[in-house]
């Protein structure tokens, strides 16, 4: 019936949909996964809501200094527990995933001290935090050096470099757990876990800080093994619900730190109001499971689907995720272009518009992003953006339930289709 309806009322071409359709009935068995994963962590919420004892009281929230705000302080604990961890910083004054890496990695971080990615290339907002591209006020600028092991050329962790890094006992580690912009794997929690270990032997006071963004709630387990996580709350763990905010999870010195880092010294996360937002949060926050799961089943599709088309995708229909993120190799400026216009024209929002590659702050290319979002650039909800470089690869992912995701899918294909970027 879903298919019947978009060919029928919604534009799409009989062939797209019989060819979507067809895709999707084969894909049930990674979709009952997709499913257990999303109710073992929708329990793991609700119990750490119940164990903090969550009350409605709660939601009114607090103003001006936000001092002993009992909501806040129960969202925070509540991340806690759900990340095994000491403490947390869940606030609305975090305003993206980028600024709590780097309130964690400002926080932490001294003159003299080095930062190590043992993962490659960080996500490209992180390369102007660092100042890998110079930028005033960057990491750099403080004196703060970088050091980076590249991944080998199969996507795996360099442990001979790694090891040699390790040598000068880098005061910080960042390990990026999504592909983010790049053609490489996301790293499973497993695998993260494995590099924490060689981290921890051969340098046990280096502090690991995991770039967790697009990667909560994929797994059954998050990488609770690090120092430090750090995530955005309108991707993943907002649930699209969110409005805004991000976090910083794990050890208590390390969380108090990037906490006088967002306010002041002396300030810490003893001030922070929620500013009305603490119920969005915390609801978000039960709702990310089932719109993570979602994400996830559209991921696939986009995956089953462009690879029996021919394109390279990453990761395979049936390869272990540890994000939400689809990449797909297009090859050409023009079909990353239908495709994005064909996620725009699935959009509840902003569905007329026509979206164009343009410079964005922090990236160092143009990036063309599709997405008609109830919560600007939030990519929990369907969106896609693409770099607008070589070998024009579009990232594909959000869908706030199953159904939006997998037509954001036929119409992106469609789009596509209608543009003559394949035949069927
Ligand atoms: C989205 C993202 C970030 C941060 O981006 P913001 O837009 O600032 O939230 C950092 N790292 C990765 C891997 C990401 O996907």
């Amino acid at each position: 019936m879903f298919y019947e309806y978009l060919k029928g009322h919604m534009g799409i071409s009989p062939q797209v949909a019989n060819f979507v359709a067809e895709t999707e009935a084969s894909l049930t068995a990674q979709f009952s996964k997709a499913d257990e994963i999303a109710a073992v962590n929708q329990l793991k919420i609700l119990k750490a809501m119940q164990q903090s004892r969550l009350s409605d009281t709660f939601f009114n929230g607090s103003t001006g200094y936000g001092y002993n705000d009992e909501g806040r302080e129960a969202l925070e604990e509540i991340f806690t527990r759900i990340f095994k961890a000491e403490a947390a910083l869940v606030r609305p004054q975090l305003v993206s995933g980028t600024h709590a890496l780097a309130a964690a990695l400002f926080g932490n971080l001294r003159p003299g001290d080095t930062l190590l990615s043992p993962v490659g290339r960080p996500y490209d907002t992180l390369e102007a935090v660092i100042g890998i591209r110079p930028e005033a006020g960057s990491l750099a600028e403080y004196g703060i050096s970088y050091r980076e092991a590249g991944l080998t050329p199969d996507g795996k962790f360099d442990y001979d470099v790694i090891h040699e890094a390790l040598n000068e006992s880098p005061k910080m580690a960042t390990i990026q757990r999504s592909k983010g912009y790049s053609w490489r794997p996301s790293f499973t929690v497993e695998e993260i876990r494995e590099l924490i270990q060689c981290i921890r032997a051969r340098s046990p006071h280096t502090i690991i800080l995991v770039d967790n963004c697009y990667g909560e709630f994929v797994q059954a387990d998050e990488p609770v093994e690090a120092d430090l996580l750090a995530g955005s709350l309108i991707k993943n763990p907002g649930g699209g619900i969110a409005p805004g905010g991000g976090y910083v999870v794990g050890k208590r010195e390390f969380v108090e730190n990037a906490a006088r880092r967002l306010t002041a010294p002396g300030l810490g996360g003893a001030v922070g109001p929620m500013l009305g937002m603490t119920r969005t949060l915390t609801q978000g926050l039960f709702m990310a499971p089932q719109a993570v799961s979602s994400a996830v089943k559209g991921a696939i599709l986009a995956a089953a689907v462009f690879s029996r088309l021919g394109f390279d995708v990453n990761p395979l229909a049936d390869a272990p995720r540890s994000d939400i993120v689809q990449a797909i190799k297009l090859n050409a400026p023009e079909k990353v272009l239908a495709f994005c216009w064909g996620i725009q024209k699935a959009a509840p929002v902003d569905s007329f518009v026509t979206p164009e590659p343009a410079p964005m702050p922090g990236y160092a290319h143009g990036v063309i992003m599709a997405g008609g979002t109830f919560i600007q650039g939030s990519s929990i909800e369907l969106s896609a953006d693409a770099p607008m470089r070589e070998p024009y690869i579009v990232y594909f992912q959000g869908g706030l339930t199953a159904p939006h995701s997998f037509a954001g899918v036929v119409f992106a294909l469609d789009a596509m289709f209608k543009k003559g970027s394949f035949t069927l």
